[in-house]
């Protein structure tokens, strides 16, 4: 029952009210590649443990492990730290939540590495993994909606690539244009640079644009991906006839994570709390905390930060704009009045112990709240 209720916890100090989203925090993916990458390093002591990229999009996890001795071989834009001809066999390479390419998995093999005993992948990106492959055997083409660059859809894109002709579309907009090659409107050439490196080798767009599923990347905003295989269903109605839409679009469900759909749910009830302003903690890299910051951004002032840290005063906030991806300074974001009310969550990869500490630092600029044990033996 509880985990169907998506209604805030209210924890009320008097002068400041916080709503706290029912779900938010670790999800079973991140919390399991961290686990692992901390037993890699206790069972391997005297190896080299390397990670091939950031393990989570979380400054603190990541810094923290790699105080520990891992190193990372890659950015997540896929720059080199390391270069591969440095690993030796001996080595341990763990594998992060987000999967990794087919490429790079053989190129680890090619250099006698073993790549499945830390190998972190979460189950629910190799389930899109094999959404995909059944699409591909159906001889559907795969449209994967999700960010071009970041790990997991490369990771998702090698996979499904191998199983039949597949696409990536960041948003509704690059789906609307992929729909005017559906349609024939726009020529061959166009679409190869259009789609320059978001399609797999040997894809053609007259072939391969008559048979489509939608998957996505798991931390997708849901109405978006809803949106977007609307469109496409849509588009071969109006190219095809009704009667013959099974032959030419797989009603496929999202392929959303549980974390993802029950993080977007709780934060859809956020909205309606009437609060005066947001505060959502996470990696400024952190595909799903963005979404949920684009949310919040619906209906509050929304102050997305990495850590308890980036409040500098009761008047000063420094803060990550994720539309111009850079930081900025906002002054006096907490209002003058009684009681304040402030939402308050996170992402996926964002250990709860940050929002405590947020909650903690905000505390500090109200006077005469409540002491803590009393605010949450309600919930004890
Ligand atoms: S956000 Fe979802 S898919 Fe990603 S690691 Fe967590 S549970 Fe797995």
């Amino acid at each position: 029952m509880r985990k169907q209720d998506f209604s805030p916890t209210v924890l009320d100090f008097g002068p400041v009210q916080f709503y706290l989203a029912r779900h938010f925090g670790f999800c079973y993916g991140v919390e399991n590649a961290i686990e692992i990458s901390y037993k890699a390093l206790e069972e391997n002591p005297g190896k080299r443990v390397f990670l091939l990229s950031q393990m989570i999009h979380n400054q603190e996890v990541n810094d923290d492990l790699q105080c520990r001795g891992i190193r990372f071989i890659m950015d997540t834009d896929g720059q080199h730290f390391i270069d591969w001809d440095e690993l030796k066999p001996d080595d341990v390479v763990i594998i992060p939540a987000f999967g990794t390419t087919l490429e790079i998995q053989n190129l680890l093999l090619d250099r006698g590495l073993e790549v499945q005993k830390y190998n972190t992948t979460c189950p629910f990106v190799e389930k899109v993994w094999n959404r995909s492959q059944k699409l591909g055997e159906e001889n559907y083409t795969i449209i994967i909606h999700g960010k071009p660059r970041h790990e997991e859809t490369r990771a998702t894109f090698s996979h499904s690539s191998q199983g039949g002709p597949s696409i990536i579309v960041k948003d509704m907009n690059e789906a609307q244009l992929l729909g005017e090659y559906v349609l024939g409107k726009k020529s061959r050439e166009g679409f190869f640079e259009d789609f320059a490196w978001k399609h797999s080798e040997g894809f053609d767009p007259q072939r391969d644009l008559q048979r489509v599923g939608v998957v996505n990347q798991t931390t997708m905003l849901a109405t978006e991906t809803q949106a977007i295989a609307d469109f496409f269903r849509q588009l071969m109605i109006d190219r095809f006839g009704l009667e013959n839409l099974k032959e030419h679009f797989a009603d496929t469900r999202d392929t959303l994570c549980y974390a993802t759909n029950d993080n977007q749910d709780a934060t859809y009830q956020l909205l309606e709390s009437g609060a005066d302003l947001a505060v959502v903690v996470g990696g400024y890299n952190s595909s799903n905390t963005s979404h949920i910051v684009e949310l919040c951004e619906r209906k509050f002032p929304t102050y997305f930060i990495n850590s308890e840290r980036e409040i500098k005063s009761g008047s000063e906030i420094h803060h990550y704009n994720y539309h111009r991806k850079e930081k900025m300074i906002s002054h006096d974001f907490l209002p003058t009045k009684n009681p304040v009310k402030i939402v308050l969550t996170s992402g996926a990869s964002c250990p709860d112990t940050l929002v405590d500490r947020v909650m903690l630092r905000l505390l500090e600029f109200f006077p005469e709240t409540k002491a803590l044990e009393e605010v949450i033996r309600q919930y004890a």
